[in-house]
């Protein structure tokens, strides 16, 4: 049976992978900051165990630990799907203080839980997951704290491909372009009041830029990231996966 842990796991993306796996038959160990919506996912799953954890505080990532100790004292699959977009302003506009709490959530907080986890992977030459961004090979303005945070997670999940392949660790990263959802919702709509479009012309806009023009849904990530842990996934390490419809540009 496996073992996963998911950050951000109480909404969108990590919430689909939390149920694609607990479906599965692993034993998954969600963290989050928002309580109402883990006490949604504990009450729709209640196999598994949904904590409190704000990434960007290590006693927070510490305790995670502790209980992941606890309660599973293993751990096969690290799902580093914690993210956020921060405020949609340009560059020259952006507070400093904005900045670094993107990096301090999505780059610092991901290595500090990964730190932590790599002792437990080695036991079981387990599978590294890390949520990237199309925002992580392109550029994204009014974006850029976003931007910068997904490529250097590209970098992140890369070295520790090499660092950690000895041990038969795998590490990749997962690229989505626009995925459906209420984030989806909230990035056009900060796009149309910059833009001044309709949020219809803005969708439009955004499905010119893939080849594919249908827009990924969470459960596709959810997909793709149990297919890492297969035995043919397994296969797979340092990459880049792009689950954008082939999209062009952002
Ligand atoms: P979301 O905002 O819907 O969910 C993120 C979850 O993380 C939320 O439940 C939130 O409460 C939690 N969270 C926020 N700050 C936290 C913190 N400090 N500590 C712990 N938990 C925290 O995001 P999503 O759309 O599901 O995205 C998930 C990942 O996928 C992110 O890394 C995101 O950058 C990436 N991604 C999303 C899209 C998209 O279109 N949705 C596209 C590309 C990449």
């Amino acid at each position: 049976m496996k073992h996963v842990l998911i950050t951000g796991g109480a909404g969108g993306i990590g919430l689909a992978i939390a149920r694609k796996f607990n479906a599965d038959g692993a034993r998954v160990l969600l963290c989050d900051v928002d309580d109402s919506a883990l006490a949604r996912a504990r009450e729709e799953m209640p196999a598994i165990i949904a904590v409190r954890c704000d990434v960007s505080r290590s006693e927070d990532i510490a305790a995670l630990f502790d209980t992941l100790t606890q309660e599973f004292g293993t751990l096969d699959v690290l799902v580093n799907n914690v993210g956020i977009g921060g405020q949609t302003l340009p560059a020259e506009t952006l507070p400093v203080d904005q900045w670094q709490r993107v990096l301090d959530i999505n780059l610092t907080g991901t290595f500090e839980v990964t730190q932590r986890a790599i002792p437990l992977l080695k036991q079981t030459a387990g599978t590294i997951i890390t949520l990237s961004s199309a925002a992580g090979r392109f550029g994204y303005p009014n974006r850029i704290a976003y931007s910068v945070s997904k490529w250097g997670l590209v970098g992140f999940a890369k070295t520790l491909a090499m660092e950690l392949g000895s041990f038969g660790i795998t590490s990749n990263a997962i690229l989505p372009g626009a995925v459906g959802g209420e984030r989806f919702d909230r990035v056009i709509a900060g796009r149309a009041q910059l833009s001044g479009r309709s949020l219809a012309e803005e969708i439009e806009i955004g499905m010119t830029a893939q080849s594919i023009k249908r827009i990924v849904q969470p459960g596709h990530i959810a997909d793709l990231a149990l297919f890492l842990t297969t035995e043919a996934g397994r296969h797979i390490s340092g990459q880049m996966l792009c689950i954008d419809g082939d999209m062009q540009h952002s």
